[in-house]
């Protein structure tokens, strides 16, 4: 389904006869553009037109590299798929909105024609004619419309069914977009944690240093404090005992 309305973008915008150039371009990969021209049979200016003309669109996108014997500059091209889907939902939207605006014209309006000239006229211009054909004479007849609306309300359909495709290769592309930079945040945190894990180690060793050259020190002071100390008085609790005695003596 991709590749089909891969080609369709490109036959709407360079044509239909160069829609194939869709299986020569990288989707991933950029893709040589003399490979692209050989395997098209076309020489490289028609390539590099059709390329160009999608290009105006961002549809495709190049990278050159320059070829030191010669000096040139040979391209390189990709396909941007996303964008290219994108394109091809507002192209048929734009082609639902005509068929709507077409419907609701012959839904709401009278059309006449001239049957014999097989021209047809708005009930405005038929009026003005006084419903009779400038060319032949004939009086025109009201236009019967409801095999043309019919018509309309089929293809509105067709665009309608056409659209949900289209929006699920999107949401396909844009899922694999975020997955590919869903893989690259994890990758960025990964080398962030293990620089964080590295600096981590690096302050433990320094720590464990600092306490090894601080353990020597402490263990002095500590000897010099047993030194220094006092030894703590403790208070007798004689006041009491005789005031219990001198109670008991009253009684
Ligand atoms: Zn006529």
């Amino acid at each position: 389904m991709l590749n089909k309305f891969l080609k369709e973008v490109v036959g709407i915008i360079a044509g239909k006869q160069v829609e194939d150039i869709v299986d020569l371009l990288g989707t991933k990969k950029y893709e040589n553009e003399f490979i692209i021209a050989k395997k098209l049979d076309i020489t490289i200016n028609q390539t590099r037109n059709i390329l160009y003309k999608i290009s105006d669109y961002g549809l495709v996108s190049s990278i050159r590299k320059k070829d030191k014997k010669k000096g040139w500059y040979t391209y390189f091209w990709k396909i941007e798929i996303l964008k290219s889907l994108e394109f091809l939902k507002s192209e048929v939207e734009k082609r639902m909105k005509q068929a709507s605006t077409q419907i609701e014209k012959r839904e709401a309006n009278r059309f006449y024609i001239c049957k014999r000239c097989n021209i047809e006229f708005t009930e405005e211009n038929a009026m003005l004619r006084d419903f009779t054909c400038n060319e032949c004479g004939e009086i025109f007849k009201t236009k019967d419309n409801t095999k043309l609306i019919k018509e309309l309300k089929k293809n509105l359909d067709k665009f309608e069914k056409k659209l949900e495709e289209v929006n699920v290769e999107i949401k396909i592309e844009t899922d694999k977009i975020e997955k590919i930079k869903d893989k690259e945040r994890k990758k960025e945190e990964k080398e962030k944690a293990q620089k964080r894990e590295e600096k981590k180690i690096a302050r433990r060793k320094a720590a464990a240093k600092k306490k090894e050259t601080e353990k020597k020190t402490t263990k002095k002071k500590v000897v010099k404090k047993k030194v220094a100390k006092k030894p703590v008085k403790k208070k007798k609790p004689t006041k009491k005992v005789v005031k219990k005695k001198s109670i008991k003596k009253k009684k």
